[in-house]
């Protein structure tokens, strides 16, 4: 009789109190000791300086990377806390060619050149919508709470969160209000008028010898509601490509359910999953975007993406940014996003837009902080606090010159410093990521081991000594796993919905995915890969895992593709010897609903990476009773113990963790695994249990946003 048929193993220890009694009381891992104490020396930072200094040129007057981490780690831990303060000086006007003279509109191009005029004329909305005019944050007691609700002026440029915020949406009803009331008009600053200028993000801080890292302070009981805007180029599933886009989505939806306010921008690719987005309207149709000297005609959209409200950017112009058909792989990608990320930009500043918090993520959306304090801010938007999330050190955004014209930013002289935008590595290149970390109000990576790993392990690809002098602004959250998207008990995606006290059910599930997939029905355990096909996973291990695994009598499922041709056709070659064997299927591809059945029909989940800057899959395979077999890197590391090898108690075990990149280690773990399922079902079950108990939900990590959200905001 085969496993499947019978009933699999009885769990090992109901009795045992749950992983996630645990962790609710226990902060995340990535908040790391020394929170209050941090929070304490950033209240410290009172002391001004005299002198205009941009975010970056403070420490590193050498200009050689490997000088700047080197002076950084003889810096006394008194100057690590030197105040940073307020710019009294009259600050540079940069961006030059954002005001050049106003000239026709070519309209068969999209161009026109951006005057002083366009810049100052509030965006119109094309018609007044009624999802606006529904929002919480459109209630009449915010927008008739006087100054609360202005969007500021330069001169009172926000100091305490939540009480000279303009109100959290004075935003989207800022051009009816505007046109009605001119108090609530925006006052951009002329030129030549003296700005105040708030303190730059970040001049880096010194690092002391042994500093401990940055931890968010603890949560604060009653708080007002955030007006946050996410900048993105990836929302799940509308335009998914990886992790990235599930990150937005779950952390957005947190951080609504918390009370929050929140917006997402994104680029309006032709590929979107237009299928999922409800009440697509234009809402603004004449955003003129500057760009190159000149400007881009953009229509702006408003729509809901499984309740999340959203604005899609279409430039007018004959590059053809987002009608690609796919969302990266293109060799004018830097200019693509750099210019998504100054549109997104000029949206939020012509809108009216004042946001508490900008969240941006990599390098596409990196230039956002740059822009904001050295273009924006200077026009007077002073109020949002930036936090950029990296999610992949490896793709950075290192480009040519060339991008600081495009988007007026100018002054190459300028930016080509090392303590700004020039690339470590290449002293030719700019680097958008280098950017967001120099200009960000504080900087997140999507594990805490990944943090250590990039800054002081080599990780960081070039990114180490910036990292080093802004480590007092650097911290890792764990990434959280949406629980309304990605949960068996009511997983619309499955054959049949199953829970960790309905375990027995998901045997249904692993034989709908083999019958989906003419997989043989028999009593063999399924060890399943989801995921790109790119280096990173560790594709040698992945294939190799194939071969092992049906040498140990498994079967073996993966899923995944490559923007990589060669990679590509590699694995669609492999597919095809294994066409006709009864226990291996590859899905050469991307398919979100299978992904859903094959966590849900796995018995085991491989992730074998060389590195992982958080990692979804083991979290979702986690949360769907298939046993992660992981290398202990990165976020894998942080989240899978290993069953065998661990000092954790037994119940906060979920599964089985190998070191070495090669076969002897991969097959190290997942020997064991296949063996425990084999020989000792009852443990196997008891593994399930633990695994699928755990809350790698966005409720931990989601608290650990906010007290990072406050952080900056009391800056
Ligand atoms: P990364 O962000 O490096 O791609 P993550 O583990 O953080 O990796 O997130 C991967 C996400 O993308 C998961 O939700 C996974 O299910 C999904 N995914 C990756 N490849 C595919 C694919 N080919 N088909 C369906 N879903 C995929």
């Amino acid at each position: 009789m085969s496993q499947d048929k019978k009933s699999p193993p009885k769990s090992q220890g109901s009795s045992a109190k749950s992983p996630n009694q645990k962790k609710a009381s226990t902060p995340v891992a990535a908040v790391k000791p020394g929170a209050e104490k941090a929070a304490k020396t950033a209240d410290t930072r009172a002391e001004p300086i005299a002198a205009k200094k941009s975010p970056a040129n403070v420490t590193n007057t050498s200009g050689a990377p490997a000088e700047a981490s080197k002076t950084s780690g003889v810096s006394s831990p008194k100057s690590a806390s030197k105040p940073r303060a307020s710019l009294a000086a009259k600050p540079e006007r940069p961006g030059a060619s954002a005001n050049p003279s106003k000239t026709e509109q070519s309209a068969d191009a999209g161009m026109k050149a951006v005057g002083p005029v366009a810049e100052l004329e509030p965006l119109k909305p094309v018609m007044t919508s009624p999802e606006l005019a529904r929002s919480p944050m459109d209630a009449p007691d915010l927008l008739n709470a006087g100054p609360a609700s202005r969007p500021e002026s330069v001169a009172d440029a926000s100091k305490k969160p939540g009480v000279d915020a303009p109100g959290p949406e004075a935003v989207a009803a800022t051009p009816l209000a505007v046109a009605s009331d001119p108090t609530l008009r925006v006052e951009p600053v002329q030129p030549g008028q003296p700005v105040e200028r708030r303190a730059l993000p970040h001049e880096p801080a010194q690092e002391a010898p042994h500093a401990p890292e940055w931890a968010p302070p603890p949560h604060h009981p009653v708080r007002n509601p955030l007006f946050i805007v996410h900048i993105s180029s990836e929302l799940a599933p509308v335009a998914k490509v990886g992790g990235l886009a599930d990150v937005v989505f779950g952390l957005c939806r947190e951080m609504e359910q918390r009370g929050n306010h929140v917006e997402i921008i994104l680029p309006k690719y032709d590929c979107l999953r237009y299928d999922h987005i409800w009440d697509l309207q234009c809402a603004y149709e004449d955003l003129w975007v500057p760009w190159g000297g000149a400007a881009i005609h953009c229509s702006v959209y408003s729509g809901s993406v499984h309740g999340r409200k959203c604005y899609f950017i279409e430039p007018h112009s004959q590059d053809n940014y987002f009608n690609r058909g796919v969302v990266y792989g293109f060799n004018d990608d830097v200019m693509r996003f750099a210019f998504f990320s100054r549109a997104a930009m000029e949206f939020l500043w012509k809108a009216g837009k004042h946001p508490d918090i900008i969240h941006c993520h990599d390098w596409q959306t990196a230039l956002v902080p740059v822009m904001l304090y050295e273009i924006y801010q200077p026009m007077g938007m002073m109020h949002p606090r930036v936090c950029f999330t990296i999610h992949n050190f490896k793709h950075q955004g290192a480009t040519g010159g060339g991008v600081l014209n495009a988007t007026g930013l100018n002054r190459p002289e300028y930016y080509f410093h090392y303590d700004r935008l020039r690339d470590n590595n290449n002293p030719q290149a700019i680097n958008l990521m280098k950017g967001g970390i120099v200009y960000s109000n504080f900087v997140t990576t999507v594990s805490p081991r990944y943090a250590s790993e990039a800054k002081d392990q080599g990780q960081a690809f070039g990114l180490e000594p910036t990292l080093h002098i802004h480590h007092s602004k650097y911290g890792g959250v764990v990434n959280g796993v949406d629980y309304e998207v990605w949960n068996p008990e009511i997983d619309p995606l499955l054959s049949v919905n199953y829970s960790v006290d309905s375990l027995d059910l998901k045997y249904e599930n692993k034989r709908a995915l083999r019958h989906r997939l003419m997989l043989a029905d028999n009593e063999k355990p399924i060890i399943a890969f989801v995921g790109r096909l790119d280096p990173q996973k560790g594709i040698e291990l992945i294939r190799h895992a194939l071969f092992y695994t049906l040498a140990q009598g498994g079967q073996f499922v993966l899923l995944g593709s490559s923007p990589d041709h060669s990679l590509n056709a590699y694995f669609v070659g492999l597919k095809h010897q294994f066409n006709d064997n009864p226990d291996a299927h590859l899905e050469i591809g991307y398919n979100e609903e299978l992904a859903h059945l094959i966590y849900a029909g796995a018995d085991i989940t491989v992730v074998p990476s060389r590195f992982e800057p958080c990692g979804l899959i083991q979290l979702i395979a986690m949360r769907y009773g298939a046993i992660p077999v992981v290398r202990e890197v990165g976020g894998l590391a942080d989240t899978v113990i290993d069953k065998d090898f661990s000092n954790h108690a037994l119940n906060e075990r979920n599964g089985y963790v190998f070191r070495d990149y090669n076969e002897a280690g991969l097959e190290s773990a997942l020997g064991r695994a296949i063996a425990c399922y084999y020989q000792y079902p009852e443990h196997f079950r008891a593994l399930m249990k633990n695994a699928m108990r755990y809350d790698y939900s966005w409720n931990h990590p989601g608290q650990d946003y906010l007290n990072i959200y406050d952080f900056i905001r009391e800056q």
